[in-house]
Formats: C-alpha cells, structure tokens, sequence
C-alpha cells in the first residue's frame, strides 16, 4: 500500500503537521520506565508509523528526567520509524528548559502566561523543537479551565505564545478508565477553521476509538494517551503475578506485550500506520 509519508528530513514540528494536513494524528502515549518506552516504540514499529514517546514531569519525579530523557534518545535512535521524544505537562518553565537541553524533541507546558509562553518558545525554536502549549485546560482532578471561544483570542494567543501546536478543550478529560466523554465535533470543527496548527487532545483515554478517528480527520494531530494503556499493562502484570510470575522479566514483559498491543490499536484507530 502507497500512503503519502512526511520525508525524513521533517522537523519534529514538520512531522506533526504532515499529520494535520494528511488527516491523520500520531499517538502520543505516556512512558514512565524501560517497557512501557519499548512498548511504545514497538507498537509504532510493527505499524510502520511515526510516534510521540512521552515523559511527564509525574513520571520525571519517579524516575529522574535525565534518565528517561536518555532512555527516550537511546530508543529514538535505534527505531525503525520517527520517535519524537516529548516532555508533557512541565509544571514551571525551569523543568521545561531542562527538558530541552536533554535533547526532547518537543515541550508541553501548563498555564497561561504570556511571557513565559514567548520564552520558552523561543528556547524550543533554538534548539530546533516544538513547543505545544495549552490554550485551553483538560479537566485534571481539580485543575480546569474555560473555553476561548472568541477567533480574536485564539489568534492573539497563537501569535503571543509562538506556540507550534496546541492543546484544546472539546470535552474530553484526564486519568478517565471509561470511554464516556462526547467530544463536541462543532466546536472542534470552528477552531481548526481558525487555525492552521496542529491541535492536540489531551485526556483521550476517555473518548470511544471511532469518535478520536474523527477528531484525526478534523484537525487533531496530536492525541495524548495514558491511562487506558496503564490499564492495559498493570492487567497483564497483575495476571502473570497470578500465575505465579516471579521474575521482573516475565510480569513485566507480559505488561510490555500487552500494552504494545492495545497501542498499536490506537494507532492504527488514528491513521497513522503506513506513514513512516
Ligand atoms: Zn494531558
């Protein structure tokens, strides 16, 4: 099968904008040690299709962003398919910088102020990332925000945050473990009218497959998924210690089996097989 593919030359942005205006969106999935990463990889491997690695500045409290920022290179640079390696949800702009010095392809930072928006804008340019920042707050335990739904406000924050790609509000919400969130199509279908970058969704565990397949044709280019994939690989560790798995190889392999399958599903939901 032919399917137009972004060239290698791509920048990171570049690959993620390729996705927009292909209609299709990369999976960004959540890491937070050596197999759920090679869980990942591996899924975007056996789908031939470009992928988002993510780290968190949760997973980074857990398990030290220099080392997953090395982990994330070494399995970036071994892959057979584009790996962006991004930081997702820094919580102040000094965690960010540090993010970008460790070679992360791309930054999301939370909040809303202008000029640290700029800087850290300007920080990611220079070292040849992207920076995605958040116009609008998913729901997360206590944090959530309001809808823009003035053009004028969308285009003064695009033009004040230099900001490459970014994240939305159209209904779905953070660490859902059901798929019971309607997104609202009109609204996404108003923004992407207004705005050429990539849009990204936040919380996408809690959307139904066919309804983040609609969203990827629609503008979404980035789709942040975490816990349905947590779900996933504690499932098959919590089986294997079960049945008697005593080795950290055998219950974490089965978790890493069992994520890789479900991402590749998502994966495959959103596009994105057949474009590495
Ligand atoms: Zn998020």
């Amino acid at each position: 099968m032919t399917v137009a593919s972004p060239s290698p030359a791509l920048s990171a942005a570049g690959i993620i904008r390729a996705a927009r205006a292909g209609g299709y969106a990369l999976a960004a999935f959540n890491a937070v040690n050596l197999e759920t990463a090679q869980a990942i990889v591996r899924a975007a491997e056996a789908a031939h299709a470009p992928v988002i690695l993510q780290f968190s500045q949760n997973a980074a409290r857990h398990g030290g962003l220099t080392q997953l920022a090395a982990l994330g290179l070494s399995l970036k640079a071994q892959a057979s398919v584009p790996v962006l390696l991004h930081f997702d949800h820094a919580e102040d702009e000094a965690v960010a910088l540090e993010a970008l010095n460790l070679g992360f392809d791309g930054v999301m930072l939370e909040g809303d102020d202008p000029a640290t928006l700029r800087r850290l804008a300007n920080a990611a340019h220079d070292s040849g990332s992207y920076f995605e920042a958040e116009y609008e707050v998913v729901v997360k335990g206590e944090r959530s925000g309001e809808r823009h739904d003035d053009p004028a406000h969308l285009a003064a924050f695009i033009r004040g945050s230099g900001c490459d790609i970014l994240a939305v509000d159209i209904g779905s919400a953070h660490k859902q473990e059901s798929k019971n969130a309607h997104l609202d199509f009109e609204r996404l279908e108003r923004l992407a009218e207004l705005t050429t970058l990539p849009l990204v969704l936040h919380g996408a565990s809690s959307v139904p497959l066919d309804a983040l397949a609609r969203a990827a044709r629609l503008g979404v280019a980035k789709i942040n998924l975490a816990t349905d994939l947590t779900l996933a690989f504690t499932a098959a560790v919590r089986a294997a210690l079960d049945g008697g798995a005593k080795d950290a190889r055998q219950y974490l392999g089965a978790g890493r089996d069992a994520m890789q399958a479900r991402a590749e599903t998502y994966i495959r939901a959103l596009g994105g097989a057949d474009r590495a």
